[in-house]
């Protein structure tokens, strides 16, 4: 009987073996054939098909992109871990969340449970392989009878995610293939390959600003808590031809050195194998550190998992590449030239490098891995229990022990906001069950407290602390080494949001919670109320409000400002709904005065064909957030005679190098291109041009608004001779360096900008602006100001002594209008909560 069931089940997974179609059988090509690429619909259809017909293999759709599409992962393993994938899970969630699993206990579960392994591909979209590799990936697993394989996948379930951005995937193929044959084949599409944030998606791990990275949220940190997370990308054509880690230093403190030591172990493995293999150009331990929390191979690490990086050297989308050895370049410091050293042992000699390359390159490292971590599963999976379980007990036994987030906050929603990305990221938060004092100061019942006796203790300590980044040199006195990407995160400074760090050994009783702006609003009559800037989520409600016409005044400024509306009898019930949905507190109003009117402002945003000025797409985000409409105005609608700008009152220009808003990509040239390399087509090159220039001069003149954010200002004070001068313009990196910082303004709490805001600020700084004014014949607003001393709050900052008395925000009057110049990010990539109302300020006009 049993020897009948065997043959049964063998005959069985020969049939399904033979009814998934090949790649190539079932597309007409091979894979990664040159000017060959799969769109996103293809590549669903065909990893739908291989789940059908494999018992290797299931399918899961996860939710939808930010544009509509199926966002899918793949399971792959033995077919019998498949069919028993939710008791699987039940095992990975009791190791990922020890709080009462002692180590005995454990042992078990770690014997009978298997190593997760989650594979993510092609988050950014013009790094395309990835997304063609994902289906060889499926079938060959699906099929596979090597032994080695097979072996390892009894151990191992691997979670495949075959685009972590299937907009921007679909955007790719179908530029690519309007463009294969032309002159701008191998361009990259001009335009954001991710509707917001372009390659920035892969900076919001711990934000989750975008749907997509909070479909993965939910993978990595509430369904299925995989021990390992592999995510595959494509750096320039001309250096090694793949890194794996180790990664470059610094390190991040508050990462368990023990995993950091399995990630080194794991990447060297697998060099090492395909070393054996072959493989050539084969780099680690440069550009690629991992102090940075926000990527999606890194944050994990904050989160005791192992998390792999690879880059692969690119072609031209699916055309091929030629290299002369002299063309190839070492990779940062650590690399300095391209030749044999200890990280990089083989050099690849140059030649043709196509699509087919670099998919043999991603795949190998694949395999490599999934043999790694089915051979240590037990010692890799033992770990993430025992970082889990000590982070948990230093919880209770170190510093610190809890952040407290009062509910009395100056700005309510946008701490509940702070709270439920914390949740995303599966930290437990909780409200205290009685009063309690701390430092002698009283707290009470009600109040949010976030114990950091959790396994991701890391995580939270790194997102609510202040960061002291290393003072990095590229030498001894020479100058600051530029980190991989920005030196500071820090959620409560960035949103304005006070938390209180306890040092001290303190129990306070208290029940988890799900944070909602939620508030108990009583029954409103028709009456004068008032309802507070303070709270971010009043510009929701003042946009509800003024989109349906409810008049809505604006009295006081700065701190005290107060939005006052008159409730009438028939809207009371509504707005008491809408009041207490978005937890805004209102207040009535006796005799009312009512104060200038509030008009919404037509809003204008500046959108270049260079896409990677990411400030404008995450401007875009926030506004469709907070429901402010706008239009997207493109080089055309600025350089034409009868331009768009007519139609708008404030025109907004998110942090861009002055020469490439002027001429396009044809500024950013520094040498004549060589004869037939690909090329846009010319109306994607061009910028504003002069006429551009003109007229957004003559706009401002005619009333309009003109506002700059971050490198923008340094085109403006040029292009619109204004009386500004930017000191740090020419200032040498040794002078000044601020990477990502945040540091603190005083502000001029007489502007209208400043409306809900407290009178000092932190600001977010990626740039080398501090403001000068001049003499002038009209009165300029120094709206904000460095102040003199302690200038530097979180982050690295070099040559701090430059900004005190320079000015970060300025209004400067132009003609019949008004230029506003934000010399920092004041919405940087959506997350800097803490400004946002500096800018939504100025979307208003008053009547
Ligand atoms: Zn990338």
């Amino acid at each position: 009987m049993t020897r009948y069931i065997a043959t049964v089940l063998v005959l069985f997974s020969l049939l399904t073996a033979q009814s998934v179609p090949s790649p190539e059988k079932y597309f007409g090509f091979p894979i990664g054939a040159d000017r060959h690429l799969l769109d996103w619909e293809q590549i669903v259809t065909y990893l739908q098909k291989v789940a059908n017909a494999s018992p290797r293999v299931a399918f899961q759709q996860l939710g939808t992109t930010t544009q509509g599409r199926p966002m899918v992962m793949l399971f792959i393993s033995d077919s019998a871990n498949i069919a028993q994938l939710e008791h699987l899970q039940r095992l990975q969630q009791s190791i990922a969340e020890p709080f009462q699993l002692d180590s005995a206990a454990a042992k078990p579960l770690i014997r009978n449970g298997k190593l997760f392994f989650l594979v993510t591909l092609n988050i950014h979209s013009i790094e395309i392989a990835a997304s063609q590799e994902a289906v060889e990936l499926a079938y060959e697993l699906a099929t596979t009878e090597d032994s080695a394989l097979t072996a390892a996948l009894k151990e191992v379930v691997m979670l495949l995610v075959p685009s972590l951005n299937p907009d921007g995937q679909d955007m790719v193929v179908d530029w690519y293939r309007k463009t294969v044959g032309t002159p701008a084949e191998g361009t990259r599409p001009p335009f954001k390959y991710h509707f917001y944030a372009d390659h920035d998606n892969n900076r919001d791990w711990f934000f989750f600003n975008l749907k997509e990275s909070q479909l993965i949220a939910q993978v990595l940190y509430h369904d299925w808590y995989p021990e390992v997370v592999y995510d595959q990308h494509q750096m320039g054509s001309t250096g090694a031809r793949f890194f794996l880690p180790p990664y470059n230093d610094p390190v991040s403190p508050v990462v368990a050195p023990s995993l950091m030591a399995h990630t080194n172990a794991l990447g060297k493995y697998v060099i090492a194998r395909m070393h054996d293999a072959g493989f050539r150009g084969l780099v680690t331990n440069t550009i690629f550190n991992a102090y940075f929390m926000g990527t999606m191979s890194k944050t994990p690490l904050w989160q005791n998992r192992i998390g792999i990086l690879s880059e692969a050297a690119s072609a031209r989308l699916a055309s091929p590449i030629y290299l002369p050895h002299s063309s190839l370049r070492g990779m940062g410091q650590e690399l300095p030239e391209y030749k044999q050293q200890t990280n990089f042992l083989d050099p690849w000699p140059g030649g043709w490098w196509r699509l087919r390359d670099i998919i043999d390159y991603e795949k190998a490292a694949t395999y490599h891995m999934l043999q790694y971590l089915a051979e240590n599963k037990s010692v890799l999976k033992r770990n993430f229990y025992r970082l889990n379980r000590q982070a948990i007990e230093k919880g209770t036994t170190e510093s610190p022990y809890y952040f407290i987030v009062p509910q009395n906050q100056w700005d309510r929603s946008a701490a509940i906001t702070m709270l439920q990305k914390l949740r995303l990221g599966n930290v437990k938060i909780h409200v205290a069950t009685q009063d309690f004092v701390y430092n002698g100061r009283q707290f009470h019942a009600g109040d949010f407290v976030i114990p950091v006796a959790q396994p991701n203790r890391a995580y939270i300590i790194d997102l609510l602390s202040r960061h002291h980044y290393p003072d990095l040199r590229q030498f001894p006195g020479g100058p600051p080494r530029r980190p991989y990407d920005v030196t500071t995160w820090t959620l409560p400074l960035q949103m304005g949001v006070e938390v209180i760090r306890v040092d001290n050994p303190l129990s306070i009783a208290s029940k988890p919670v799900e944070p909602a702006p939620l508030l108990d609003i009583p029954e409103l009559t028709a009456g004068w109320y008032a309802f507070s800037p303070r709270h971010l989520n009043s510009y929701r409600i003042l946009n509800y409000l003024l989109h349906r016409k409810v008049p809505v005044h604006v009295q006081g400024q700065g701190p005290t400002a107060r939005f006052v509306l008159r409730v009438t009898a028939r809207k009371a019930a509504e707005l008491q709904d809408v009041f207490s949905l978005y937890g805004v507190p209102l207040e009535p109003v006796s005799g009312a005065t009512p104060g200038a009117k509030l008009q919404p402002a037509r809003i204008g945003i500046y959108q270049p064909y260079i896409p990677w000025v990411y400030d404008e797409g995450w401007l875009r985000l926030i506004l469709d957030e907070f429901q402010f409409p706008y239009h997207v105005l493109r080089d055309e609608d600025l350089r034409e005679k009868n331009n768009r700008l007519k139609t708008i009152d404030v025109l907004v220009f998110g942090s861009q190098d002055a020469k490439s808003i002027v001429k396009g990509y044809d500024g950013l040239r520094t040498q004549p291109q060589p004869e037939g390399e690909p090329q846009l087509p010319a109306k994607y090159r061009k910028g504003i041009g002069k006429s551009g220039v003109e007229n957004i001069r003559q706009f401002v003149r005619n009333g309009g608004t003109a506002i700059f954010i971050g490198e923008a200002c340094n085109f403006a004070i040029d292009a619109l001779h204004l009386p500004a001068r930017n000191v740090l313009k020419d200032a040498s990196r040794t002078d000044f360096f601020a990477p990502g910082t945040l540091v603190r303004v005083s502000l001029d709490t007489a502007s209208p900008l400043t409306n809900g805001m407290p009178p000092e600020a932190n600001i977010y700084i990626n740039n080398s602006l501090a403001l000068k004014l001049m003499p002038y014949h009209q009165e300029i607003r120094e709206t904000a100001v460095y102040p003199p001393y302690d200038v530097r709050v979180s982050g690295w900052l070099v040559g701090e002594q430059k900004l005190p008395g320079t000015v970060a925000l300025a209004e400067i009057p132009y003609g019949n209008g008004k230029v506003i110049l934000y010399g920092f990010r004041v919405h940087h990539r959506g997350q800097t909560y803490g400004t946002f109302k500096l800018l939504f300020n100025a979307f208003y006009r008053m009547k």
